[in-house]
């Protein structure tokens, strides 16, 4: 898989991508990732990249031609047209579920707004999808940017060292992650529970599960609605209702 990031600060983007596991994911070849200059694109001569909003208002913001042919070059050196995506406030906020089919396919392209945001004309030109990374406003879609491709990324196969590794998190199906410790056993007063120390693999899924449910109705009660219980779980969160 491909991944394009179209930014007025690529170094910020690539200090993140280069290292830990997307480094190493990009070494081993299971994901390439790569950073555009979009001012590299500007076609005046202060290589302007901004300019004030028709209406008047506070801030700056980005021009539409340097973003369309920042894209038309990529889409001509690639042979292919990335979906396009553009990190903004407005748009669907990212899930794990979101993340999982955008995994499947072999070209993204994320475009980082800055400033105000970017001239609507190009937008509705050229995008495909518009992703939030949540209810709040951030200074420019780097971060978000980068959120959502260390988010696609470990969806890949081999990026993570076990396959386990991302089907148990939080939020892979539908639940929060069970409480995790290490060693060692006993810290500051406080003991692992005994079931984990027991070896015995069905009664530590057993656990793993009901702590699950436990984390995710405490935490997460809108996402505990849509869970299907089994008649397991069920018996088990009337018991924990009781106490
Ligand atoms: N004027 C815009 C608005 O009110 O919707 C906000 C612009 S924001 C200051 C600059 C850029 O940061 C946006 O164009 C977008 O690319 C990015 N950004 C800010 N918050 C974001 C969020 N929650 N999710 C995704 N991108 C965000």
């Amino acid at each position: 898989m491909r991944i394009d990031i179209l930014t007025l600060f690529p170094e910020m983007c690539r200090a993140v991508y280069t290292e830990s596991i997307l480094g190493r994911a990009a070494e081993k070849g299971i994901l390439t990732i790569e950073s555009t200059n979009i001012r590299d694109y500007a076609n005046n001569k202060h290589n302007r990249v901004d300019d004030a909003p028709y209406g008047g208002g506070a801030g700056m913001l980005m021009l539409a031609e340097p973003i369309f042919a920042c894209f038309s070059a990529l889409c001509d050196r690639l042979h292919t047209r990335p979906h396009l995506i553009f990190m903004s406030p407005k748009g669907n906020v990212l899930t794990q579920a979101r993340a999982k089919e955008l995994a499947q396919l072999e070209n993204i392209a994320i475009l980082c707004g800055h400033y105000e945001g970017v001239d609507q004309r190009v937008l509705d030109e050229l995008v495909d999808e518009e992703i939030s990374i949540g209810d709040y406003v951030l200074t420019g879609g780097e971060l978000p940017a980068l959120v959502l491709t260390d988010c696609i990324a470990r969806m890949l196969d081999g990026t993570l060292s076990g396959e386990e590794a991302k089907s148990v998190e939080s939020h892979y199906d539908g639940l929060l992650e069970f409480p995790q410790y290490t060693r060692p056993p006993v810290w500051h007063d406080r003991a692992v529970p005994d079931v984990l120390l027991s070896g015995h693999h069905a009664n530590i899924d057993l656990w793993r599960r009901q702590q699950s449910l436990k984390e995710t109705y405490e935490k997460r009660p809108d996402m505990f609605e849509k869970i299907e219980l089994s008649p397991k779980d069920k018996k088990f969160m009337e018991t924990l209702k009781k106490d």
